[in-house]
């Protein structure tokens, strides 16, 4: 059984852990804090955000820093305005029990003169920007002789945002006395190198890849035509209507759109980049923080390392250019031990970097099929049925006003109050989605418009029907689309043969296809559709075929799981059922 008992905090200390309702040391709080607390040496640690680091320098520095003597004794410089703050609120927290001990945070973008006033009325520690601290070097308002302690929190960040000068500035600055703790999600040569340049024989302490990159999180993916980026993030809003979410872009300008994009259809989203005042992104981070706003489209710059808990779900509407970039930007979800989805929408020219992702991180990332229009007005419905049963009825308060109601509705039968009330919230919803595409990009573009093989993977069905029937390729393919609903480009390749054909279906689809056909009658026959083995002649026992030789870049994905996984078969009769059906 793990504990902070063990780690040889003091009592104190252990008290404001346990009020905080920290339980457990997570594996990298287990591995620093013995070794910060008790040994005077440097350390190299390798933790990402969310895998609580900051507990794992924070803890160990309040214990080492003294409040008796005024004078700064640390100094944490970390990559953000954000981070600096969330630090400081960490910091504050640990010291609760510590009588006269401040910790003053200094970034850009706020009046200097007044961080300088308060680091004159005294810093056991400050967290700093580099920047930052850089000006008040130059103005000589702070001084290093007490420091003991130089933390550099986010340092892969903190270097990839151009601070190496400035950081090589600061630590060649500190008196020779000082002990530095490093903390860094990933370890490029250039960390290497102010590791060999400014720390004495560090202990480098790194947990297991799971553990590094916050196994809380759930990697998921969609590949995506460009065009449809937009659609597909609506789709996966929809879908999650408790989405509490970042929303991440390249671009300022991007990130500026899609908010506005939002916001005109009607969601809850806001943008934070770095275009915004200082005013603007404190009201959106406020507003983000306190949930009113649902979802916050940012850019990497401007929502590195925020800490805001119940972060629901990560996306990125593009895939970021540089790989260290996804763990930063999934790192937003699955704060404090929970759970969090993060779903990248591929471009089918970007599928390489899930691998190299994969690949560097040790993260597993699960391909799955952004829902379908029918699929999304479903689970819509489920939701608000479940909502209308679960929902609190104050007899009391509505009494007097049911009588009206009553007579209001007296001249309809049940299932017609069923029907209305579900129209009246889903007409809007099912005007949207009908005939909506289906937005995954499954196949090469220029498959499609040379009208070959449409699927990398595809599933090959047996039909009964053929050329005797009366049926060239375009009828059956409007056969096929009309019974089922399947729009016509989740249609394959057709192999029209005398009495019977063969055609292929994207694999989403193939239980549609085969409920909605299977026993029908066609011109007086009773229409048999079976799954086949490819390249076999005539109905063969079920088989799916695995990946086809020469295709596309992808493959059959790994664990491919689609989002209507485990979801019911769409029964025939029901009223919704009958209403998408037909799209
Ligand atoms: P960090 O990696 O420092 O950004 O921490 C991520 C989140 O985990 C923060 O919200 C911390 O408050 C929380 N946290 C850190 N350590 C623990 C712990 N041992 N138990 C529970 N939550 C923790």
């Amino acid at each position: 059984m793990h504990s902070f008992e063990a780690l040889g905090i003091s009592g104190a200390m252990l008290e404001t852990i346990k009020k905080m309702g920290f339980e457990q040391p997570t594996p990298i709080q287990e591995k620093a804090i013995p070794i910060l607390l008790q040994e005077e040496r440097d350390m190299v640690a390798l933790a990402q955000t969310g895998t609580g680091k900051t507990a794992a320098f924070g803890i160990p520095l309040i214990e080492k820093c003294s409040a008796d003597f005024s004078g700064t004794q640390a100094l944490v410089l970390a990559p953000t305005r954000e981070l600096c703050l969330q630090i400081t609120a960490d910091l504050n927290r640990f010291s609760e029990g510590v009588n006269r001990f401040s910790v003053v945070p200094v970034y850009g973008g706020s009046s200097i003169s007044e961080q300088i006033k308060k680091i004159r009325r005294g810093a056991q520690i400050i967290v700093a920007t580099p920047g930052r601290l850089m000006d008040l070097m130059e103005r000589k308002a702070v001084h290093f002789e007490t420091i003991r302690i130089v933390v550099l929190d986010e340092a892969d960040e903190m270097l990839n945002m151009g601070f190496k000068e400035d950081i090589d500035h600061i630590l060649a600055s500190m008196p020779d006395e000082r002990r530095i703790w490093l903390f860094s999600a990933t370890m490029p040569s250039a960390i290497r190198k102010i590791a060999a340049a400014y720390m004495n024989n560090p202990e480098e302490v790194s947990v297991s890849h799971e553990q590094r990159t916050n196994e809380n999180i759930e990697h998921q993916y969609a590949i995506v035509e460009d065009r449809h980026r937009y659609e597909a993030l609506k789709r996966l809003v929809d879908f999650n209507t408790e989405m509490f979410a970042v929303i991440f872009c390249r671009t300022k300008i991007d990130t500026q759109k899609i908010a506005e994009q939002l916001m005109r259809d009607g969601y809850n989203a806001d943008a934070l980049h770095g275009d915004l005042t200082q005013q603007q992104r404190d009201r959106v981070m406020g507003s983000f923080r306190n949930k009113t706003l649902q979802m916050l489209v940012a850019t990497d710059v401007a929502a590195r390392g925020i800490d805001v808990s119940n972060i629901t779900h990560v996306i990125h509407l593009n895939m970021p250019d540089e790989i260290e970039f996804y763990t930063h930007r999934s790192g937003r979800t699955a704060r404090a031990g929970k759970k969090g989805i993060s779903i990248a929408l591929v471009g089918k020219r970007d599928t390489g970097k899930i691998k190299q992702i994969e690949k560097s991180t040790g993260i597993r990332m699960t391909r799955i099929n952004l829902p379908t229009g029918p699929e999304v007005c479903k689970q819509r419905l489920v939701k608000l049925v479940h909502r209308l049963r679960e929902v609190k009825v104050v007899e009391s308060e509505i009494q007097d006003l049911l009588p009206a109601v009553y007579e209001d509705l007296l001249p309809l039968s049940k299932e017609e109050i069923i029907m209305r009330f579900t129209s009246l919230e889903f007409n809007h919803l099912l005007d949207y989605y009908r005939g909506a595409p289906d937005l995954n990009a499954i196949g090469k573009s220029s498959d499609r418009d040379s009208g070959g093989e449409r699927f990398v993977t595809g599933d090959r069905l047996f039909i009964n029907l053929g050329k005797m029937d009366g049926l060239d390729k375009g009828k059956l393919l409007s056969l096929i689309c009309d019974r089922s609903g399947v729009q016509g480009h989740a249609i394959g390749k057709i192999d029209l043969k005398g009495a019977y054909s063969f055609f292929e279906v994207e694999p989403t689809h193939t239980a549609n296809v085969r409920e909605h056909l299977h026993g029908f009658e066609y011109r007086g026959r009773m229409v048999r559709i079976e799954l086949t083995g490819k390249n076999e002649e005539g109905p063969r026992k079920e088989k799916r075929y695995g990946k086809p030789s020469g295709s596309g870049r992808f493959g059959k994905p790994r664990a491919e799981r689609p989002f209507s996984k485990g979801k019911k078969k769409s029964g025939g009769d029901d009223w919704f059922s009958s209403k998408i059906k037909g799209w």
